[in-house]
């Protein structure tokens, strides 16, 4: 039985002054029986994971260098997002793919370096408007799956977040027949890859303008686990509606 998951990324945006949410967030929801994951700036982590303290919130990284140390200006390694207190972290986002050039080849070793480190991956995968103008959808996200997430995985330490491209930050979703068309697509790719065992584990969210108002028919998509959400997990309250409709 795969335990639901909301998970919040936070992208570039907060400061400590933002911690006044993770309060509301604990009081709300410190135990609720799905599994809750923050990912903020690396610069919050820690300050964040004093916060929460016993709560049962996840904390995650948004990207982490393949390598443990070394001389890498401005990045970040897997082993210090554990040590600051995340469990988790994203690869793969289209925004770093998209600002920072990163190929499926990069978040792979990403993927090997958060591995090794003990974090649970969060492998974001997900086509533009153009290439699913094109027809290209599955075919794309075949290409990100096989590309972008290294033979170690096993079905804890893999989560899978189907993210259009055209759908983050614009309010628009895909309709829930193609956000189901593309997790089976997922799920069937997953267990062909890895077996039914490890395939039937991993957990697929869906990310790209969920909000409150229309989390509910988005879970109720088969093979939805849970979401991944920008802008509605900064603000606890909408947060909260999206994790009471899990
Ligand atoms: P929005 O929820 O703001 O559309 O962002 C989705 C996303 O990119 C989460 O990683």
């Amino acid at each position: 039985m795969r335990v639901k998951l909301a998970a919040g990324n936070w992208k570039m945006n907060g400061t400590r002054a933002a911690l006044a949410e993770i309060d509301t967030l604990v009081a709300a929801h410190g135990d609720a029986a799905i599994e809750i994951l923050i990912c903020p700036p690396a610069t919050l982590l820690a300050p964040m994971a004093e916060r929460i303290g016993t709560a049962k919130i996840a904390l995650g990284g948004q990207t982490c260098h393949p390598q443990a140390s070394g001389a890498h200006t401005g990045d970040i390694s897997a082993e210090m997002l554990a040590d600051a207190g995340a469990t988790h972290v994203i690869l793969g986002h289209s925004e770093r793919r998209a600002d920072h050039g990163e190929s499926d080849d990069t978040v792979r070793a990403q993927a090997r370096a958060a591995l090794a480190a003990g974090l649970t991956c969060i492998i974001c995968v997900g086509e533009t408007e153009a290439q699913r103008d094109a027809a290209n959808t599955l075919d794309i996200i075949s290409g990100q799956l096989a590309g972008s997430i290294p033979d170690l995985s096993t079905g804890e330490s893999l989560i899978v977040a189907y993210e259009p491209v055209w759908a983050i930050g614009t309010g628009r979703t895909p309709t829930l027949d193609q956000i189901g068309e593309v997790h089976d697509y997922i799920r069937a790719e997953l267990e062909r890859r890895f077996g039914a065992g490890v395939g039937r584990s991993v957990r697929l969210l869906y990310g790209g303008s969920v909000k409150p108002g229309n989390a509910a028919e988005i879970f109720a998509v088969s093979n939805v686990d849970g979401a991944l959400v920008g802008g509605a997990s900064l603000k606890a309250s909408d947060f909260g509606g999206i994790i009471d409709a899990l």
